[in-house]
């Protein structure tokens, strides 16, 4: 009988060995991308629905593996886990002020970078010294910078990361909540936070002119959003249909492959001049 329980035990051990030796691995894997420049960023546009406009670019982070990229989903998590994602966070920022100088050059300052910043490097001690730092350097203009926080981080350290939110405001960041509506109690969030901007899952932009729930969800967060005096980003628009829906019913911005794919900068520049 004793075998008997020790023989799962034992296989589950060594499957979680195995797998803590391919964490490290992939952890010696990404600090070296890091430090050979195997990471880069693609951006894809956000446009505002009352005119057409893009008005900003969301970076999205790529790991440069041969002919093909490592999608961040894959890579993301174990950052974070090592603490990688503090470094690479820094990159990252450093990459989106240079992208916005870019911009500025060609006559676009008024086109924001928005940046995903992980939990865990925002409630690393020097994340703003950072932006402020980068903001010097590049001549970053207020406003011109957004930060897309998920809830996770919100619920782990509720008070740091107020705190934090509210120096990045006062630096002139701009704060999203990322994926709203898939993390829990969020209505508190928005109450209580300084937030600018709600970004509706893609979860819920699916299909929205014709599926009855996901439209009702929108129509309730934007109306919601309006309330709290907040802007909203609908995610994942993939159809004409789904964009129409949207204006119609006052969503603010829409972002997703019906607008624009990610892409490198100099893409997505040549497609804001075309369109303008
Ligand atoms: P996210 O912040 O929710 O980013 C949106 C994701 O949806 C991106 O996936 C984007 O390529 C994808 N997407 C955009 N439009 C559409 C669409 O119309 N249809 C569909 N099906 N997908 C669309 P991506 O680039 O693979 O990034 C995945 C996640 O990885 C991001 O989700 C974000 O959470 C994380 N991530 C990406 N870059 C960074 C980064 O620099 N730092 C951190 N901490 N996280 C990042
Ligand atoms: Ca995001
Ligand atoms: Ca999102
Ligand atoms: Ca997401």
């Amino acid at each position: 009988q004793a075998w008997q329980e020790q023989v799962p035990t034992l296989a589950y051990d060594r499957v979680m060995a195995v797998q803590a030796a391919e964490r490290l691995v992939l952890a010696r894997r990404i600090r070296r991308a890091l430090d050979r420049e195997e990471f880069e960023l693609h951006y894809q546009p956000i446009q505002r629905l009352s005119d057409g406009r893009i008005v900003a670019l969301e970076a999205l982070l790529r790991w440069r593996q041969g002919e093909g990229y490592v999608p961040p989903d894959l890579f993301i998590p174990l950052a974070e886990a090592s603490g990688l994602i503090v470094p690479i966070g820094r990159w990252t920022l450093e990459q989106a002020a240079r992208a916005h100088v870019r911009l500025a050059e060609r006559g676009l300052g008024d086109v924001a970078i928005a940046v995903n910043v992980s939990p865990v490097q925002l409630l690393a001690d020097d994340v703003l010294e950072a932006i402020g730092e980068l903001r010097e350097r590049y001549s970053v203009p207020r406003g011109a910078l957004h930060v897309e926080l998920t809830e996770s981080v919100l619920m782990r350290r509720p008070q740091v990361a107020r705190m934090r939110m509210l120096e990045l405001r006062v630096a002139g960041v701009r704060i999203s909540i990322d994926d709203f509506g898939t993390g829990f109690s969020s209505m508190a969030y928005l109450r209580n936070l300084p937030l600018d901007y709600v970004k509706i899952d893609r979860a819920f932009v699916r299909e929205v002119h014709i599926d009855q729930r996901n439209a009702s969800i929108c129509r309730a967060l934007i109306s919601l959003a309006r309330g709290l005096d907040l802007g909203t980003i609908a995610e994942g628009v993939e159809s004409a249909e789904e964009l129409a829906w949207l204006r119609a019913n006052g969503c603010d911005q829409a972002q997703g492959y019906h607008i624009g794919r990610p892409v490198p900068l100099e893409q997505v520049i040549g497609l804001i001049q075309a369109a303008a």
